[in-house]
């Protein structure tokens, strides 16, 4: 059987990180802290997580500085109530993100991929990083739920 994983970003996928982080009065990691959990796309995650095989694994992919692991996985564990067996990864940029994406590919992982893959939102027009889009797009093995699949639950 085909092992399955899902992949899931944080920012402005499961927290309301824009346009919260723009408040720069506090330091990052409070705002990381004190973000607010979008309810409704993580309970739509959970939902799909519980149709499938109890094997599925779950890994949290966002591009954040490594040090705010620590900060992350307590938001993950307290504000949202993910249990401690999945893993976190955090990547310098969002484009790194496509590495994993092949390394879990190349590993015969079929993978549903959580991301809105946006930015620039503080600036009035979104934008979107287009590369990791069209990788996730153009592969028969990733099913990706994208920003506007979010936006429906936001
Ligand atoms: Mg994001």
């Amino acid at each position: 059987m085909q092992k399955s994983i899902f992949i899931i970003d944080i920012d402005n996928t499961i927290a309301e990180t824009w346009p919260t982080l723009v408040d720069r009065k506090i330091p990052l990691v409070l705002n990381y802290l004190k973000l607010k959990p979008k309810r409704n796309v993580v309970s739509k995650i959970y939902d799909l997580i519980k149709q499938e095989d109890s094997s599925v694994e779950v890994l949290f992919l966002s591009a954040r500085t490594y040090y705010y692991k620590p900060v992350t996985r307590f938001w993950l564990r307290f504000v949202l109530g993910f249990k401690l067996n999945y893993q976190t990864i955090l990547v310098d940029r969002a484009n790194d993100k496509v590495d994993y994406l092949k390394r879990y590919l190349s590993e015969g992982y079929s993978i549903k991929y959580f991301d809105d893959l946006s930015y620039n939102h503080e600036n009035g027009e979104i934008k979107y990083y287009q590369e990791v889009i069209n990788f996730a797009n153009s592969n028969s093995d990733i099913e990706y739920y994208d920003y506007a699949w979010i936006k429906q639950f936001s």
